[in-house]
């Protein structure tokens, strides 16, 4: 399967044939069902845990993995919201300043999504090496109403 083909699988939320990583917002309900590896956090955002528990499904097969975010994520209002192992600030930290230059919260979202993916690239260097190979995927989401729709 390639990298459109599996999209394609995942908007129809059809998952058969897919051992999927889903990295969402604890916010959101589940989505998929099937052979499914769910990591859930406040606004996705990945800490040393929850990066351990996604290299752990990828090295027992699970090569497909969506980030799957949401419009109107609490993650935003990160002034109204307590955190306090500071660990959701210092990674808002690095991207606010994208996320606070725009006021679409679609732009935001992207940027965000984005950075999860790249800190999963950068601190699980096997997985960004198969993606390169065309052995991992790494897909952008975001859960709009009951539709999942791509983010790129
Ligand atoms: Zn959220």
């Amino acid at each position: 399967m390639d990298k459109q083909q599996i999209l394609d699988k995942l908007l129809s939320k059809d998952i058969g044939g897919i051992k999927l990583i889903v990295v969402k917002c604890s916010e959101l309900p589940n989505i998929f069902k099937g052979d499914v590896f769910t990591v859930s956090t406040l606004g996705s955002i990945l800490d040393d845990v929850s990066l351990a528990s996604i290299s752990y499904a990828f090295s027992n097969g699970f090569n497909v993995i969506a980030i799957v975010g949401h419009d109107n994520c609490s993650v935003f209002d990160i002034d109204k919201r307590p955190d306090p192992t500071n660990s959701i600030d210092r990674f808002i930290e690095k991207v606010k300043p994208s996320i606070y230059a725009t006021n679409d919260r679609e732009e935001a979202l992207r940027y965000l999504l984005n950075s999860i993916a790249d800190t999963i690239r950068i601190r699980l260097p096997n997985i960004g090496k198969a993606e390169r190979e065309g052995k991992a995927f790494v897909v952008l989401l975001k859960v709009k109403g009951d539709e999942v729709v791509s983010v790129e």
